[in-house]
């Protein structure tokens, strides 16, 4: 039996190990479990609004516990209390020297839209990621944009990646710093998760983040409106969701975003998983075939923004 235990936990230990999971990832993983079962039985977002607010209110209902449960796994697994950076601080200080900066981040010139032009926003939740990277080179291959909406918590160890975003011409807005859902929390630590995001990408790239952000789990109510209305940003969501999440199948998500896309919708996909890097490689070249720029959100809604409002999609606003 003690032999039989044994080969198991060898087993287990090897999958870690080739799997290469960091601490990071896992707690990116975490996520995932949590939308799996908050939104199990959740009614697929339509591009009709009365759908999407029924869907987010049902968020609202079913989110609280498990997401709460979620976010305490992350804070156990990825030290952000300020004893633990200073202890960091401290061994790195000693061992050795500060890295050099990275150089400036130039933004790259958009044209404008033409009369006849379909937009669309593909955007990335939960990274910076293992996949962030390889999304962002075929963007940029093909000829497109993103938006990518970072977990604050994450970004400092990604800088390079961060900067690459803006670089490339896509852009980075926040997540939250914690992937807390934010229903949960009061209103001045709703504020706090937003800002210390925001603040976290303008000191890495030193160019502002745009002013919107997206609630982890897509969860609000009124005290996070205000919130956001109070610090001055808007709340994007999202009018298809292939729920690339739930199936980690690449051909159903290429299937499912190329049945579904539209002039001025707002795709949710997270780059956080293989099978949603895999379908890039088909979804961003046949878009384009197809006659979409492929744009940031930023672009697509550009003056429409307004703080405390809530976007699903270039034609579906809350106020
Ligand atoms: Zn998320």
């Amino acid at each position: 039996m003690r032999k039989i235990i044994t080969g198991i936990l060898i087993i287990i230990t090897a999958v870690s190990v080739v799997t290469g999971c960091s601490k990071a990832e896992n707690a990116a993983d975490y996520i995932a479990p949590a939308l799996a079962s908050i939104s199990a039985d959740e009614p697929t977002m339509q591009e009709e609004e009365p759908a999407a607010v029924q869907a987010i209110a049902f968020i609202e209902e079913t989110a609280g516990e498990t997401a709460i449960e979620t976010t305490e796994k992350i804070t156990e697994t990825t030290p952000v209390t300020t004893a633990a950076t200073e202890a960091s601080t401290e061994t790195v200080a000693e061992t050795a020297p500060e890295p050099p900066p990275l150089p400036p981040v130039v933004i790259p010139q958009k044209p404008p839209r033409a009369a006849n032009d379909k937009w669309l926003a593909l955007t990335f939740d939960d990274g910076p990621g293992r996949y962030t990277q390889k999304i962002l080179d075929l963007l940029e291959y093909h000829g497109g944009r993103a938006t990518f909406f970072v977990v604050g918590a994450y970004v400092w160890n990604q800088r390079q990646v961060i900067n690459n975003i803006i670089a490339q011409g896509s852009e980075a807005a926040g997540h939250s710093w914690h992937h807390y859902n934010l229903t949960q929390i009061d209103e001045q630590a709703v504020k706090d998760q937003i800002t210390y995001t925001d603040n976290a990408i303008l000191s890495i790239t030193g160019v502002s983040p745009p002013k919107f952000f997206r609630p982890p789990f897509g969860a609000y109510n009124n005290i996070v409106r205000e919130a956001a209305r109070e610090i001055g940003t808007a709340i994007v969501l999202w009018n298809i969701d292939p729920r690339d999440w739930q199936r980690r199948d690449a051909d159903y998500l290429y299937d499912y975003i190329m049945d579904k896309a539209a002039d001025g919708a707002v795709i949710l996909c997270h780059d956080i998983y293989e099978t949603t890097a895999q379908a890039m490689e088909r979804v961003i070249p046949d878009l384009i075939e197809q006659g979409y720029k492929l744009v940031t959100v930023s672009e697509l809604l550009g003056e429409t923004l307004t703080a405390g409002l809530i976007y699903y999609s270039e034609k579906h606003i809350l106020n």
